[in-house]
């Protein structure tokens, strides 16, 4: 059962009853929601009905969506189904794999960022050595406490992402500059100009 029908070839069925073109008795339907002003000419009140174009002889089938309470009141029924003809493919997975040379860029730009935030105090030396234990999900905890954290394995990228907003939220470095950097020159650029402000 269906809370509304989607506008694609497929076949219908109403309380049970399949809905079959009343011309040539063909069962394939292309269903489109259409509206009726029942108020008319008065308030726009509109109650959406479905017009479905046989798609064997083009003609017209209009019903409504008899959907509602049970008579008893104790139930819902859905009462409109329906099976598309091609049901879309699931998407595939997105595998995203790191090379080392990025992988170890990454790295190399979160360890600046913590010293960074290490020197100015916001958080404590003791995040150091995670990055090299590639201890990313206590890092990320200790970077934003209360930060939800899915099972799945925390990429670096993602520890520097949230050690860079660190940096962004302090003000600890020309904040423009380092949107620009991030946007145009990726992890050699934030690499070098992280490394400029550590002392
Ligand atoms: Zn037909």
């Amino acid at each position: 059962m269906v809370d509304e029908l989607i506008c694609d070839a497929s076949r219908v069925w109403i309380l049970g009853q399949p809905l079959i073109c009343r011309f040539c008795a063909n069962d394939v339907f292309l269903p489109y929601h259409t509206y009726k002003n029942v108020e008319k000419p008065g308030i726009d009140v509109f109650f959406v009905d479905y017009t479905a174009i046989c798609l064997k002889c083009g003609c017209a089938t209009q019903f409504g969506d008899p959907s509602g309470p049970s008579p008893d009141g104790t139930d819902y029924i859905w009462a409109l189904e329906q099976v598309l003809l091609n049901p879309p493919e699931p998407e595939p997975p997105i595998i995203r794999t790191v090379d080392d040379k990025t992988l170890r860029a990454q790295k190399s730009c979160l360890s600046l960022a913590l010293q960074l935030l290490v020197q100015e105090g916001i958080i404590e030396n003791a995040v150091l050595p995670l990055v090299e234990e590639e201890q990313n999900e206590n890092l990320l905890h200790l970077l934003e406490p209360g930060v939800y954290v899915s099972s799945e394995e925390i990429p670096a990228e993602k520890c520097l992402v949230m050690a860079l907003s660190q940096i962004v939220k302090h003000r600890l470095l020309d904040n423009d500059k380092l949107h620009f950097i991030i946007e145009h020159e990726s992890y050699p650029g934030i690499e070098s100009f992280l490394w400029n402000h550590i002392e």
